[in-house]
């Protein structure tokens, strides 16, 4: 059964990803194309993560037969434990660039390797199972809290559970969770006839998932919806917390978020147009610096008051 848990939410989250494509597609008012199913290799190994080096090589891909690229020609080698922060436009191919290194989609050209060994070779269990995401919109199953923290991580104790929550900030709200049917804290339901969480709840429950997960490799696409700035400041505390040692690919739309990215990546029209920390970036006068001061109105500050503010 754990298995099968871990299977749902692997399919919850391609449909939500799958949902956010078609969202973007129809706004772009092109065909949509359905992810094809990506089948592991008849030899397929085991992925062995030994120092979280990510390294993408030449990366081509494109929906369907849509003409126009969606990525095209990108080479990244991000260290073992560095923080990038991926930064465009909308339609740029950030969120393309993630999936890709999901294996929700195999490449067009190009490879993409970790510690060596290339994804498209490996199996999609164990290329998951060391990969810990934090998106948008996160989806919870319609379980107990206790379920959605531990399923990634099968025979987790409660005690092990809780530590997660506290440090995801979300074991101040957990014991009073009371669904439909009374049940309770961990053992509350989650869901249309269970508790209905706030979308910081559903974040904090999202990360204490993936700190329990331990992986060593993150993917976090953070949410931009407005968050009181009490949680804003607990939800930036975790991801602080569940970065650290961890090898990051991080969709970053707010500005707190970029200033403490080791690099920056900035993407437009599928290619990587300029690398760099944020005040080399703001320095150089590019796509980054107009981006910026567009969504600061002119104003640079380093001490980023504006933190609300978002990037794409
Ligand atoms: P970003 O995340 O930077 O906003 P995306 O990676 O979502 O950009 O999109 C990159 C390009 O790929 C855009 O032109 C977008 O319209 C296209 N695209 C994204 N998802 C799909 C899809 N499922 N089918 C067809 N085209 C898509
Ligand atoms: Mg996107």
């Amino acid at each position: 059964t754990q298995r099968l848990l871990n299977m749902s939410g692997w399919v919850m989250f391609q449909v939500t990803s799958l949902f956010e494509n078609i969202g973007t597609v129809q706004n772009g008012m092109e065909t949509i194309s359905h992810p094809h199913t990506v089948i592991d290799a008849a030899q397929a190994a085991d992925l062995v993560v030994t120092r979280g080096e990510i390294r993408f090589e030449d990366v081509q891909f494109g929906y369907g037969d849509s003409g126009r690229p969606a990525l095209n020609g990108i080479n990244l080698t991000i260290a073992p434990g560095e923080k990038i922060g991926l930064v465009g436009p909308s339609g740029a191919g950030k969120s393309t660039l993630v999936n890709l290194f999901l294996r929700l989609y195999d490449l067009t050209g190009g490879r993409i390797l970790i510690d060596g060994q290339d994804i498209a070779t490996v199996t999609q269990e164990t290329l998951r199972s060391h990969i810990g995401m934090v998106t948008q919109d996160t989806s919870l199953l319609h379980r107990s809290i206790r379920d959605n923290i531990g399923y990634a991580r099968p025979g987790a104790s409660d005690a092990e559970i809780m530590e997660a929550a506290a440090r995801a900030h979300a074991a101040s709200f957990i014991p009073a969770l009371v669904d439909s049917k009374g049940r309770a804290g961990l053992e509350a339901h989650v869901g249309e006839r269970g508790v209905k969480l706030s979308g910081g709840q559903r974040q904090r429950v999202a990360i204490a998932r993936v700190l329990l997960k331990n992986a060593p490799m993150l993917v976090l696409d953070e949410a931009t919806s407005a968050l009181d700035s009490e949680v804003e400041a607990a939800i930036q505390d975790s991801l602080i917390d569940l970065m650290e040692g961890k090898t990051v690919i991080a969709i970053a739309h707010r500005l707190s978020t970029i200033a403490r990215m080791d690099r920056l990546v900035v993407m437009d029209g599928g290619r990587i147009v300029e690398v760099g920390t944020h005040s080399e970036l703001t320095a150089a006068g590019g796509l980054y610096a107009r981006l910026w001061a567009r969504q600061t109105g002119g104003f640079i500050a380093e001490d980023v008051a504006v933190k609300s503010l978002e990037l794409s």
